[in-house]
């Protein structure tokens, strides 16, 4: 959508009349349309984009202008901005959506993000209707390290829902998240089961997750369920899979109900807190520091970054620090959402957007490598040479073209990382990239 959205844009490059302005926001009516978002907010906000492209004098700085405010204003709903704590602890929250919709990984991932800022979180399996799920949110649980209610003699998600809320009050739990069941479609036994655990629990919020992937459809349900059992809050899952991102921007103001988090991959660190004008700037692609700031600042420990830096400024990068920089950026989740926050770097950065930095074979071979090193060989690279490598080749299990390959990438790095260094950051990287 956003290539669509600068498309549009530039309809009103070279001229700066009315019919230009028309040429323009036909393009993002279509492109709008084609991202599913309502047909009755496009047209909303096309005619407010008009009028004060318009008042302003119509050129390619004030059509901008208009998209950014109108984009914004739309995504501004009153209630609530993420995570929001209830004065008496626990904080409890139900989560709710149709199965498959993301709220077991949600739920984890809301866990991770409050563990993250060093909470105290209890998470509650009651969903009972499909056998593996309580197992699902175990494996997640057990993964991020978070401490999990279950019990696999109980039949019923009320009692169940009863008995974590007792033990996250008894323990002084900052937070309860209680995972609940889904079905295919909205039926009345989920909304009366969960009517139910909401009226025994008293949640603080009810999240829905819905599923962005399901356009549309994830509005229509959204707002079945905030009439049949009420909901506070909207988290919108799958947003990487980015075909549909429009009822990112249309769910909030169709339903009337904040949208509060947007899931943006696989893996536990994928989750962000939805502020609108900071994922307006993204989807214009403009890039959004602020919100790289506060990701990385959570995740990344300033001294160690520091004494990073200054290794790297003399040349004393090594694979000890190498292995920590790996494992932090996978911290950081998914590179396709860190790159739609640095400016400029979206439309460019095809082949480094679907790194996985815990997956990739080339990571993993990576590890092997640094992991059949003997301490000393770790922290000083120089000390490669050949009967080394035949060694490491033995026990890393790759071939020694592998090794010299791996190793000379890694000069390259910590080279390029060290000119990075000298000539300023980010701005430097963006230099040599363009
Ligand atoms: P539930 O039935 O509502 O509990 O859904 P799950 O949490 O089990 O998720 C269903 C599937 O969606 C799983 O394969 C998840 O990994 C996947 N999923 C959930 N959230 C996201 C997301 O934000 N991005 C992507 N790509 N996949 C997601
Ligand atoms: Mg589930």
């Amino acid at each position: 959508i956003t290539g669509s959205i600068r498309n549009a844009v530039n309809k009103i490059r070279h001229q700066d009349d009315v019919a230009a302005l028309n040429k323009a926001t036909s393009e993002l009516k279509k492109a709008l349309l084609k991202a599913d978002v309502h047909h009755k907010t496009t047209k909303e906000l096309i005619t407010a984009i008009e009028l004060q492209t318009k008042s302003a004098g119509i050129g390619q700085d004030s059509f901008l202008k208009a998209l950014k405010s109108e984009l914004t204003n739309l995504l501004t709903t009153s209630g609530n901005q993420g995570f929001v704590f209830s004065n008496t602890p626990p904080t409890t929250i139900l989560m709710t959506g149709l199965q498959g919709s993301g709220k077991t990984t949600t739920t984890g991932k809301l866990a991770n993000y409050l563990k993250t800022r060093k909470k105290k979180v209890l998470v509650a399996a009651c969903d009972l209707q499909r056998l593996a799920a309580v197992e699902q949110l175990k494996q997640i649980a057990a993964q991020i390290d978070v401490d999990i209610y279950f019990d696999d003699n109980e039949k019923d998600p009320i009692k169940i829902a009863v008995a974590a809320k007792e033990k996250a009050t008894k323990e002084f739990y900052d937070v309860l998240l209680i995972d609940t069941a889904g079905r295919l479609a909205i039926d009345e036994e989920l909304m009366i089961q969960l009517k139910d655990i909401k009226d025994t629990i008293k949640p603080n919020e009810i999240f829905y997750v819905a599923d962005s992937l399901t356009g549309h459809d994830a509005t229509k349900t959204a707002t079945t369920f905030k009439e049949k059992i009420g909901i506070d809050g909207v988290i919108l899952s799958k947003y990487d899979g980015d075909t549909k991102g429009g009822v990112a921007l249309s769910i909030s103001h169709q339903v009337e109900v904040p949208l509060r988090f947007i899931g943006i991959g696989e893996k536990m660190p994928d989750l962000e807190v939805f502020i609108p004008d900071r994922i307006v700037s993204r989807l214009l692609g403009l890039g959004d520091i602020e919100g790289l700031a506060e990701k990385t600042s959570a995740i990344i420990d300033e001294k160690k970054a520091k004494e990073v830096t200054k290794k790297i400024k003399k040349g004393q990068f090594n694979f000890n620090d190498f292995l920590d920089q790996l494992s932090m950026m996978s911290k950081l989740g998914s590179m396709k959402s860190i790159i739609g926050m640095i400016p400029g770097l979206s439309q460019m950065a095809g082949p480094i957007k679907d790194m996985d930095f815990e997956n990739s074979a080339e990571i993993k071979r990576i590890k092997a490598l640094i992991g059949s090193m003997t301490p000393k060989e770790r922290e000083d690279p120089e000390l490669m040479n050949a009967s080394r490598k035949r060694r490491i080749a033995i026990g890393s299990g790759l071939s020694e073209v592998q090794i010299n390959k791996i190793l000379k990438q890694f000069k390259n790095a910590s080279k390029m990382a060290k000119q990075l260094s000298s000539k300023g950051g980010m701005k430097g990287l963006q230099n040599m990239l363009s």
